[in-house]
């Protein structure tokens, strides 16, 4: 891809190559595996953009599996968001897309394998008392009395378990490996489970379903995968996942484990984002404040600017926190070179332009994108009446206000400067008007004899002005770390009460009356908006704002606060 022209080497890297130099695989293939239970998140993005550009910088292939061996929580409407984001962010698993549930008759099988080679058994003890017999961390646990069955009882328990004779929860299919092994999950860790749940791709073909350990691994050998690559969490699982494939004897790839993304002021778990949108506490998985694919999506990010971003933060060993300002800056930056620029006031207040002639309208030539010479220009007409930022104004400015106040002159964006004569009332003593006069030898904004203005505002003509519904965005929670919030307090605590503000009467120049859903601007000095691909409709614009103008990861740098 574009912005990747050089992959950067990183320790997945490193084992990959070795694994090609020493000839344990000559190809490189990797799979992405969500669960469909949820929409993809920004943590997510990483994992694909790291085993999609893997197979793409090696030659190999990267397949699309969904990991559905949990009927409970998983849904079709899941599967195809998951597949609408990885398309969106621009990979493609071509004709390889792959369900943990296409392979339950294999998964049932190789129990089989294990089962006649003395090394999986059916257990009678409830959930309650496999996880007593399991021990601690300190204390071995103690063997099931079921353990010792011959292979022939298994099979025909495991036969009779999968036909349905017996009720959930009675029984399960346990591996045979060591009770006392320190590490616990190798404790004769479960198989297979009896669950009358209806599944979403299956039906009710089954009442035994595979856990996590049991299906993953077994998966990932079916399709031929060299490198499954997961998050850190899983590295206590690894000796579990070679155990499974080195007892069948099937083809082994290598588990290779990284530190998940965590980004500041938010949280990645499917789990915590479906109760946000379970209790409503957000508009829905794609809600522009939720961290999911398709909420930055919603909010104006970029694929681009999410794969810059994985490029950017690389692959790791130890869990940190990224500062949502690295992402910001990465859709700004790309936002910067690619929006064309418009102006738009989102909290209007009315300037006239007293010995500027009723009814004239001039217009004049506006440049689309300085970073974009090919991008053109524009005109935007201009009229006695005018809007201007209401915070552009103040009667009695501070030191530092170099805008517009009684008796101060400024430029007017392309046009001419300004001079504020009069700040009109109303009776609640509030402003509602501004009364101004032009300079018309100012025209294109400067002026011959040399006089000097310390501002530049944007405008739009009242006449022509278009009218906008603007919703403006903060972070969704006012910690930079909500999961970590202390024992008893809960983490929805911290949500920010003022993450979104919706400004109902924006004022936006003509050029946007066609303005397509999901197109992107930078509205000048405001920040880059996006025209909402749900809400918004010609006669009826929304817009999201994506991201400010400030660069707040500059300012972080500066400070010395980085944290990659
Ligand atoms: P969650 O904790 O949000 O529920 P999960 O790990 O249960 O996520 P899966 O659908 O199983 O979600 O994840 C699919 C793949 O994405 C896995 O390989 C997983 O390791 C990876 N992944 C999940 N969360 C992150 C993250 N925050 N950073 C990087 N990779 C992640
Ligand atoms: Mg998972």
């Amino acid at each position: 891809m574009d912005e990747t022209p050089k992959p950067k080497s990183n320790f997945i890297r490193d084992i990959i190559d070795e694994h090609l130099r020493n000839g344990r695989f000559t190809k490189v293939h990797t799979r992405f595996p969500p669960e469909p239970n949820g929409y993809l998140h920004i943590g997510h993005a990483k994992s694909i953009c790291l085993n999609f550009g893997l197979a793409r910088d090696y030659k190999g292939l990267c397949n699309l599996r969904m990991d559905d061996t949990n009927p409970e929580t998983e849904d079709i409407e899941y599967v195809n968001s998951i597949k609408d984001d990885i398309r969106w962010l621009g990979f493609d698993w071509e004709d390889r897309e792959y369900y943990a549930s296409d392979y339950y008759e294999r998964l049932y099988d190789w129990a089989v394998v294990l089962i006649k080679k003395g090394l999986a058994y059916v257990c009678d003890l409830s959930v309650d008392e496999v996880r007593e017999y399991r021990g601690t961390v300190n204390k071995p646990g103690k063997e099931s009395p079921y353990r010792n069955r011959t292979a022939e009882e298994n099979l025909d328990l495991f036969a009779r378990m999968r036909a349905g004779e017996f009720p959930d929860g009675s029984k399960t299919l346990r591996a045979k490996i060591d009770m006392a092994d320190p590490n616990m999950l190798l404790r004769d860790p479960l198989m297979f489970r009896i669950r009358r749940e209806h599944h979403y791709r299956r039906g009710d073909a089954w009442c035994i379903y595979p856990t996590y350990d049991w299906a993953h691994g077994q998966s990932d050998s079916i399709e031929g995968i060299t490198h499954s690559i997961c998050t850190l969490e899983f590295e206590v699982h690894r000796p579990l996942y070679d155990w499974y494939l080195d007892h069948l004897g099937v083809h082994h790839p290598q588990q290779i484990e990284f530190a998940r993304l965590n980004l500041s002021h938010t949280v990645l778990s499917k789990r915590r984002l479906l109760e946000l949108v379970e209790s409503g506490l957000v508009g829905g998985w794609d809600d522009p404040r939720m961290p999911t694919i398709s909420g930055f999506r919603r909010r104006g990010y970029t694929p681009e600017s999410i794969r810059h971003f994985a490029e950017i933060i690389g692959v790791a060993k130890d869990n940190s926190i990224v500062d949502m300002a690295l992402l910001e800056m990465c859709v700004r930056e790309h936002l910067n070179k690619t929006a064309p620029r418009v102006m738009a006031v989102l909290r209007p207040l009315k300037v006239v332009i007293t010995n500027f002639p009723e009814g004239r309208v001039e217009e004049f030539e506006s440049v689309n994108n300085p970073e974009d010479p090919s991008a053109g220009t524009r005109k935007v007409p201009f009229g006695r009446e005018l809007w201007i930022e209401r915070e552009d104004f103040m009667e009695n400015p501070p030191a530092k206000f170099y805008r517009l106040a009684p008796g101060r002159e400024v430029r007017l964006r392309y046009a001419y400067f300004i001079k504020c004569q009069e700040a009109v009332k109303d009776a609640a003593g509030n402003v509602v008007e501004l009364r101004c006069t032009y300079d018309p030898a100012t025209r294109g904004g400067d002026s011959p004899d040399g006089r000097k203005v310390k501002a530049t505002l944007h405008w739009v003509s009242a006449a022509h002005a278009l009218d906008a519904e603007v919703r403006l965005y903060d972070t969704l929670f006012t910690v930079r770390d909500p999961s970590g919030v202390p024992e008893g307090q809960d983490w929805k605590d911290t949500l920010n009460p003022r993450s979104l503000e919706v400004i109902a009467g924006a004022k936006l120049e003509p050029g946007l009356a066609g303005a397509a859903p999901e197109s992107r601007w930078q509205f000048e000095r405001m920040g880059y908006f996006v025209a909402d691909r749900r809400d918004s409709k010609p006669g009826r614009l929304v817009f999201n704002r994506t991201v400010t103008l400030r660069d707040e990861w500059a300012r972080i740098v500066k400070a010395g606060e980085t944290q990659v």
